[in-house]
C-alpha cells in the first residue's frame, strides 16, 4: 500500500493541473457525477494528509485514498485513449492524468474534508504538524509501539516500510509498549519519521541506507531490516513476527526487547 510520501508527492506533482480549466470525465462510470460536477472548473490547490488527497476545485474537493490497488497514471499526451477502468481523468491541453483503482474517490465539501482529516493523527509530512501532540498520544497509548504507529488516527501517513525502518533507527523493539518509551525516545522518533518521510519525498520511494548514489540502490537493498535477512547495520538475523494483523521486521541486537 502506498505510505504518505507517495501520496504527498502525487499532491506537489498533480498540482500541475491547476491554473486552467480541467476536462474531467469517468471512463469507467463510477465517478461520473463527481466528474461533471468539476469538468470545466479550475483546480485551486491540492493536498495530502496522511494517506489521503485532496484536489480542491471551487465545486468541491475530490477525495481520493488509493487503498492496496489504487494508482494514478501520467500522460504527456493529454488525447491519448484512456484504460476502459479509469475512474478518473484530469486533463488540460498539455497533460492527463488518469486514476485507477483507488479504495475512495468522492467529491466533500468543506465540512466533508475536515471529517476524514479530523479523524487522522499528525502527519509528520505537513509544516502544520503537532509534533507535540502525536508524542502525547503515542506516551498514552497502551498497545505495542508497532501497532499505534500504523494507526491512523495516531500519525497518519506512516505504513509498514517507516513503522519497521523508523523503530530501527531509534533502536526500538516494535513489541514494547507505546506507552513504556520515554519522551525522549517518543520525541526522537517523531524526528525520524519526520526526516525519513521528507526525504521519500524527495526520492520517491523508501529509502532508509546511507549510500553515496543511494538512487541507484536496489530496491532489496535499501532498507535496514524490512524484508532483509540480516540486519544492514550489524549483519544480525533480522526477526519476523506480526504486530498488529503486518509483519514486523526488526533487528534483535539493536532493537532489544
Ligand atoms: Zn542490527
Amino acid at each position: 500500500m502506498p505510505e504518505g510520501h507517495t501520496v504527498h508527492r502525487l499532491a506537489r506533482d498533480l498540482g500541475e493541473l491547476a491554473g486552467v480549466p480541467l476536462r474531467a470525465s469517468s471512463p469507467q462510470g463510477r465517478f461520473a457525477d463527481g466528474a461533471a460536477r468539476i469538468d470545466g472548473e479550475h483546480l485551486e490547490g491540492t493536498d495530502a494528509f496522511g494517506k489521503h488527497l485532496f484536489l480542491n476545485a471551487s465545486t468541491g474537493s475530490v477525495h481520493v485514498h488509493l487503498g492496496m490497488q489504487g494508482k494514478w497514471f501520467r500522460y504527456a499526451d493529454p488525447t491519448a485513449p484512456p484504460l476502459k477502468q479509469v475512474r478518473l481523468r484530469l486533463a488540460t491541453p498539455v497533460v492527463a492524468w488518469d486514476l485507477i483503482a483507488p479504495s475512495v474517490c468522492e467529491l466533500l465539501d468543506e465540512d466533508g474534508v475536515r471529517r476524514v482529516t479530523s479523524a487522522l493523527g499528525p502527519d509528520p509530512l505537513r509544516p502544520d504538524a503537532d509534533a507535540p501532540a502525536a508524542v502525547a498520544a503515542l506516551a498514552a497509548d497502551p498497545r505495542p509501539i508497532g501497532a499505534a504507529l500504523l494507526d491512523q488516527a495516531v500519525i497518519a501517513g506512516v505504513g509498514n516500510v517507516f513503522r519497521n525502518e523508523a523503530l530501527h533507527a531509534v533502536g526500538v523493539n516494535p513489541g514494547r509498549p507505546s506507552r513504556a518509551l520515554t519522551p525522549d525516545e517518543l520525541t526522537e522518533l517523531w524526528g525520524v519519521l519526520q526526516a525519513m518521510m521528507t526525504q521519500a519525498v524527495e526520492d520517491g520511494r523508501i529509502i532508509t541506507v546511507d549510500s553515496e548514489d543511494r538512487l541507484a540502490l536496489p530496491e532489496s537493498e535499501s532498507r535496514h531490516v524490512y524484508k532483509q535477512d540480516h540486519c544492514r547495520d550489524c549483519g544480525a538475523p533480522v526477526t519476523v513476527a506480526t504486530v498488529a494483523g503486518r509483519t514486523a521486521y526488526f533487528c534483535p541486537v539493536e532493537q532489544p526487547d
